[in-house]
């Protein structure tokens, strides 16, 4: 398969060393990740020893421009760290990866926190704690408008407020790629704006409740995976969820499946796009790479489903290392 081509060089600068603009504009979360290894993970009350401790950048926005931009697209990060010891760990990523972060800003208090416990099977286990992504509000993204708007691709996740969020769809004159995750009850033009909409199973749940109460005109009371069962969407075959979200108005649906790749929902098509079989060590991050190199293709002028079967390739390779960045690629010809 061929590779989709990607813009711009790894540093986002010119030959001449000139900042160039933006084609990725990531709106969302920086955090220092605390990972602990242990061999299983501790039942509620329970206490179990660990293995080792790694401080490590992470947050699902950072993942996101560090994925897309070790593959080659010039990105640039909206989003804000605190002014404590953790700010340095959670932006050494997007500094290593040549993320432009001019609209980075240094709030007070703390940097984003997620505590990650990874057992021996490789599943993983997170609590975050917002910090200064709480301020990544409709405000302060509204002060990079010029930066959002000017961007082939925006893409935005739900570890930020959601007036941030929205306000980052209302500003996006190019490709809006949105990753529902966590879930959080985001107006529905954001939804319906979504091209595509990237969600794993639960989280498709949850968007395909959201969407359907607001069809009967419910759209209050909390939104998660429980909203989508609701709606009559439990026990639903994959394939089902992604034309059932197509149908409630989201332009475009990517399904992530784990180790089995991503469902593609694309006008009347649904079409399945395999991952390649590798040994998963730590699965953390491994969606943040996946969306992250689906934009970079997507910015690079690859289809939907071209630009997936690339993210599919690019989330097996990093389930194979530890941590989330530290795992994301730096060259196309190392992907499975
Ligand atoms: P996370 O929240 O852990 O980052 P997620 O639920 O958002 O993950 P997944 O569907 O688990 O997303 O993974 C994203 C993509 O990564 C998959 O579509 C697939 O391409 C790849 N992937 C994940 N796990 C594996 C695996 N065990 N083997 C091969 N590829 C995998």
């Amino acid at each position: 398969m061929p590779i989709p081509s990607v813009p711009g060089d790894p540093a986002g600068t010119s030959e001449a060393g000139q900042a160039r603009p933006a084609t990725i504009v990531v709106v969302g979360s920086a955090n220092a990740d605390l990972l602990a290894r242990a061999d299983v993970h501790p039942a509620p009350g329970e206490t179990v020893l660990g293995r080792d401790l790694a401080v490590l950048p992470g947050g699902k926005g950072a993942n996101q421009a560090v994925a897309a931009a070790r593959l080659g697209a010039a990105v640039a990060f909206v989003g804000a760290v605190g002014d404590d010891e953790f700010a340095d760990a959670a932006t050494s990523g997007l500094r290593d990866a040549g993320v432009g972060l001019e609209a980075l800003s240094s709030a007070g208090g703390s940097t984003g926190i997620a505590v990650v416990t990874v057992a021996a099977d490789g599943e993983n286990s997170i609590v975050v704690i917002p910090g200064a992504n709480a301020t990544v509000d409709a405000a302060l993204v509204r002060r990079h408008a010029g930066l959002v708007g000017g961007a082939a691709v925006v893409v935005v996740q739900g570890e930020i407020p959601r007036d941030g969020i929205e306000e980052a769809a209302r500003l996006a004159a190019g490709r809006l790629v949105v990753n529902l995750a966590p879930v959080i009850p985001v107006d529905l033009t954001v939804l319906r704006r979504a091209d595509p909409l990237v969600v794993n199973e639960h989280e498709a749940l949850a968007a395909w409740g959201l969407l359907d109460r607001d069809v009967d005109g419910d759209v209050d009371g909390e939104v998660d995976g429980e909203s989508g069962a609701r709606a009559g969407a439990a026990g639903a075959p994959e394939a089902e969820i992604v034309v059932r979200l197509r149908a409630l108005g989201v332009p475009s649906v990517v399904l992530t499946l784990g180790a089995r790749g991503a469902l593609v929902g694309l006008g009347d098509d649904v079409v399945h796009v395999p991952s390649p079989r590798v040994e998963a060590v730590d699965t953390t991050g491994a969606g943040d790479a996946f969306v992250g190199a689906l934009a970079c293709a997507l910015a690079g002028g690859a289809g939907l489903v071209d630009a997936a079967r690339f993210a599919a390739r690019v989330g097996a390779f990093a389930v194979r290392g530890s941590g989330a960045q530290p795992s994301y690629p730096w060259e196309v010809d190392d992907l499975p």
